[in-house]
């Protein structure tokens, strides 16, 4: 992933913190763009919630483009860049990677991506603790100084 995109969702985070932050990225022939999304969970400090009508037009798009999503990022505002157990359970899309971006410590964001390997049986804490269920890539040594 490129600097540019990095940047480009670390900005996203903090505009909306204290609320998490969501979006998209799809990956176009030579760039990656980004789709942010609105958060409409109740609780939006805590997490988020795609708006699923919003979410259905750009699948939409996306297929009549023949484009896939490439990955998935929202923002935690007082925790680590991990999926939390929530985030696990709600990742539907197996092929689409999930960033994470941190702003526990806002003037020193974290971005981690993961491959989260979906398992249809509940999760428990202990699971998304076992680093087994997902997978950290290379975005993890991107750190925003
Ligand atoms: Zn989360």
């Amino acid at each position: 992933m490129d600097k540019k995109t990095i940047e480009e969702i670390i900005e996203h985070a903090k505009q909306e913190y204290p609320k998490e932050a969501c979006g998209i990225l799809v990956k176009k022939k030579n760039c990656i763009e980004i789709y942010k999304m609105k958060n409409i969970s109740e609780n939006p400090t805590n997490c988020y919630l795609t708006d699923p009508e919003e979410q259905f037009a750009l699948f939409k798009k996306l297929e009549e483009e023949n484009n896939e999503i490439f990955a998935i990022y929202h923002s935690h505002t007082h925790i680590d860049a991990y999926p939390s157990a929530r985030d696990i359970e709600l990742a539907f899309y197996p092929n689409a990677l999930h960033i994470i971006i941190s702003l526990k410590n806002f003037q020193r964001p974290e971005i981690r991506m993961f491959k989260i390997y979906y398992n249809s049986e509940k999760l428990t804490k202990e699971d998304v603790l076992n680093l087994e269920v997902f997978k950290k890539l290379k975005v993890e040594e991107v750190k925003n100084a």
